[in-house]
């Protein structure tokens, strides 16, 4: 029905009020938003066209652009369903995804052609391949602009409520990824809630830094579309890039993961050119995804003085946001208080509840599971009843995140429950942890997991990646501990690395570093 929200509303909303006004800026030009809805009016036909009916699951495999915008928007309008395809994952991670979400038609870009025609092989569903590319499309494969050059333009489907609207996949930090399935009223939802929070305004300018398949940039995409916000695509996230199209393009909001903001402050140290790009055009800057030391947000806003900063915790079964902190908390009042380092309070319509494991909540203040209920929650995780009904319980999303709430509803995340190290009966946080250590000059990144013990059960340990030229030993490094937290938290044994293994937005990925320590031995939880 059209009294209801559905997702490309902000795209008629934006053809209707300014259509000769740019919508998305990249390396592969511009397009304005009225080329933009005749485009993706076109693409929707030409899904119908390929044989794409209602419900149906579209996939995309490719970097960041301006036809991965158009597949968002076309694929609600012709009534079908996302499935975005994360990019970093192996040949044999895609055919499950796909195998999973069964989508009939795979769109790629120039970066995957090679991959999409193996994985469309192995895949059961895939019969259509789509080349998005710039190059002369490949045989065996379907021209994605020759299909929209051929399609007359179809009506937008509007469709909204609870139907399905997409398959997006969990970030696979703690194991293999799940498909969480999202209506259009999650995604409405949050969508409202970030205009809420008064980021990605009509007059905003955001940098896609993020992959596009990850659901945080997709949600701040659709806010953008509703308020007026023009888009400026990167491919691919690097600092450098990033530095220069702020400056280039007069972005003024950007979204982040905290790795991802270490790379950008510590090539703008390095590259004396960088430094001297100007960046006041910044207004606001989006940080979240796993959690951010203290020592690394003073020192970004040191760096963008210009821009306000605002967290988001969440995860994709929360399409994504379930709590944020403002620029008003990033101050130095509050950097006293220590609510600049909270994740903030829950956003519009959801409501936050920490629990015990019986699912009683606990007092303010004792850590527990961090619960949220509300419109943004997700209808389940695909082909996965069982892992649904554990996450649903009592009508409340249980994230595996431990944190508590304090007095004014501000919730801390302490630590994912999975990396908690239970160290000789006492809880040990990593994330605390690893803000003792990373408050240290000498590191670069730190990740602080359990591994066996025949004393303690569990004993913590550090993996370390020092900064270029600095030299720092085990035992100087459990002294600095030692003089900022309480000793049985500190660690019983480093392991130096030159680097960490990351997910694609910089997530660092225990399960891997915990792997050797754990083999053939079972940890209490994964
Ligand atoms: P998987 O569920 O497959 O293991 P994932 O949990 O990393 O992967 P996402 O849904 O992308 O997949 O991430 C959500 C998780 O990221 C949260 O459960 C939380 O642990 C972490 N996270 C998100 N935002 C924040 C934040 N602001 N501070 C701390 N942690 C965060
Ligand atoms: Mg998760």
């Amino acid at each position: 029905p059209e009294e209801r929200m559905y997702i490309t509303q902000g795209l008629h909303r934006q053809i209707q009020a300014k259509p000769d006004v740019v919508a998305i800026r990249g390396p592969d030009g511009a397009v304005t938003y009225a080329r933009l809805g005749d485009r993706v009016a076109r693409l929707a036909a030409a899904l119908k066209g390929v044989g794409v009916a209602s419900g149906d699951r579209v996939a995309m495999l490719s970097l960041n652009s301006r036809r991965y915008i158009e597949y968002y928007l076309a694929v609600p309008w012709a009534d079908a369903v996302l499935a975005p395809v994360n990019t970093r994952w192996s040949q044999a991670e895609i055919v499950y995804s796909l195998d999973d979400c069964e989508p009939a038609v795979l769109i790629v870009d120039d970066t995957f052609t090679d991959m999409g025609r193996k994985v469309a092989e192995a895949a059961r569903t895939v019969r259509t391949l789509i080349y998005a590319g710039d190059g002369e499309t490949p045989p065996g494969m379907l021209g994605y602009e020759a299909l929209i050059a051929a399609a007359e333009p179809v009506a937008d489907a509007r469709r909204s409520g609870d139907a399905l609207l997409g398959v997006f996949y969990t970030g696979g930090t703690t194991g293999f990824p799940k498909g969480v399935m999202l209506s259009h009223n999650n995604i409405a939802f949050s969508t409202l809630a970030a205009l809420n929070n008064g980021s990605y305004g009509g007059d905003a300018t955001f940098l896609h830094a993020m992959p596009m398949f990850h659901l945080a940039d997709y949600a701040g995409m659709c806010a953008l579309f509703l308020s007026g916000g023009s888009h400026v695509v990167m491919p691919a996230f690097t600092p450098g890039e990033t530095l220069a199209a702020i400056a280039r393009d007069n972005v003024t909001d950007i979204m982040l993961a905290p790795t991802m903001l270490q790379m950008v402050l510590d090539w703008r140290d390095r590259d004396p050119a960088a430094a001297a790009l100007d960046l006041t055009s910044l207004r606001s800057v989006t940080y979240g995804a796993s959690p951010i030391t203290p020592a690394l947000l003073d020192r970004a806003r040191a760096a963008f003085p210009s821009a306000g900063f605002m967290q988001g915790y969440g995860m994709t079964e929360l399409s994504p946001i379930a709590t944020t902190l403002g620029p008003d908390w990033h101050s130095e009042e509050h950097q006293k208080t220590g609510k600049m380092y909270s994740a903030g309070r829950p956003g519009l319509c959801m409501e936050v509840r920490i629990v015990d494991p019986d699912d009683n909540e606990v007092p303010r203040g004792t850590v527990g599971e961090i619960t949220v209920r509300g419109p943004n929650v997700m209808m389940g995780y695909l082909n996965k009843p069982a892992e649904t009904a554990e996450a649903l319980r009592n009508g409340w999303m249980h994230t595996g995140d431990g944190g508590y709430m304090v007095a004014d509803g501000f919730v801390y995340v302490c630590d994912r429950l999975k990396d908690m190290i239970v160290s000789g009966g006492e809880n040990v946080y990593s994330a605390e942890v690893e803000t003792a250590i990373a408050s240290h000059p000498a590191i670069a990144q730190i990740a602080v997991i359990g591994v066996p013990s025949e004393k303690w059960g569990e004993q913590v340990h550090a993996v370390v990646v020092l900064k270029p030229g600095a030299d720092m030993g085990e035992e100087e490094i459990v002294a600095h501990c030692r003089s900022r937290i309480a000793g049985y938290k500190c660690p019983r044994s480093v392991e130096f690395r030159d680097a960490l293994p990351l997910s694609s937005i910089g997530k660092v990925l225990k399960t891997e570093l915990r792997k050797p320590y754990w083999e053939g031995r079972a940890r209490g939880v994964a």
